[in-house]
């Protein structure tokens, strides 16, 4: 079992978008995987048109409960396991602190067979409070979204400069990932980016992959759909394809 986080310390780079279809590509390749999504706003529950009205049906209840992270799992019609979010999430930074127990408690839940047998994509919010260190310390692979931006780029380099200092902690440097997103060869900042990238980071952990600016990306989340449902035939199906199979290849994902 895999674990892979999607994080980035910028909101809108494409976290979400990445983490739905990472879920509908790997279902696509027969296994079923599980989703957890650790943003208060909940988006990605959302599309699953997953809302659990009280939070401790959500993964607060997992959280402050000590439900299992089963007990609040749906499965939802295209196959995913998905442990949603809730608005109270915003609240757990101050309940519970920054403790080792609490920071660990994802990572030790994952880490029992029987809570999610199969690969676990972790969706985020960009601050990097219980939530998303329960997510870094949770995977095996942290995959960062740049959206073709300069912010974007910054936000990453936040991450990697969190991820230097935590390093002792880990006692081995984390398998990370940067993949441009939202790219378009049109637009000169898209190739500047791309640039920046490659002088910020380890080449080895930047994705060939790139996932193109495409409008059925954009639209699909509003229908309930991941883009393989969506628009099997757009650019953003054939990237996200792509992008799974880079991860396969690469042995991120069995
Ligand atoms: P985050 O989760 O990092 O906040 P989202 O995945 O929600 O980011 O993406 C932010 C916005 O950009 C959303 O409206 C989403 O539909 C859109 N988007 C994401 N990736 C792409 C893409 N490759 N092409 C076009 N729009 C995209
Ligand atoms: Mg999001």
């Amino acid at each position: 079992m895999t674990v892979i986080a999607v994080f980035n310390r910028k909101g809108g780079v494409g976290k979400t978008t990445t983490a739905l279809n990472l879920l509908a590509g790997i279902a696509q390749r027969g296994v079923r995987p599980f989703g957890i999504d650790l943003d208060p706003q909940a988006h990605l529950s959302g599309v699953f048109d997953t809302h659990p009205r009280l939070a401790d049906d959500s993964v607060y209840g997992f959280f402050m409960g000590q439900r299992p992270l089963a007990d609040v799992a749906h499965i939802s019609a295209s196959g995913v396991i998905i442990c949603p979010a809730h608005l109270e999430l915003t609240k757990l930074d101050t309940l519970l602190g920054k403790g080792v127990n609490v920071i660990t408690r994802l990572r030790v839940a994952l880490k029992k067979a029987d809570q999610a047998p199969g690969p676990v994509v972790i969706d985020t919010c960009p601050l990097l409070g219980v939530l998303s260190l329960n997510a870094i310390f949770a995977c095996d692979l942290l995959l960062v979204p740049v959206s073709a931006d300069f912010l974007a780029l910054q936000g990453a380099q936040q991450v990697e400069r969190a991820l230097r200092a935590l390093e002792p902690v880990f006692k081995r440097r984390l398998p990370r990932r940067y993949v441009l997103t939202r790219f378009d060869a049109r637009r000169k900042m898209s190739s500047e980016v791309a640039d920046l990238m490659a002088i910020a980071f380890r080449p080895d952990e930047i994705c060939k992959t790139r996932i193109a600016e495409n409008v059925s990306l954009a639209e699909s989340p509003a229908r309930h759909l991941d883009i393989f449902r969506h628009a099997p035939q757009s650019q953003g199906a054939q990237d996200y394809k792509a992008l799974v199979e880079e991860l396969v290849g690469t042995g991120f994902i069995a």
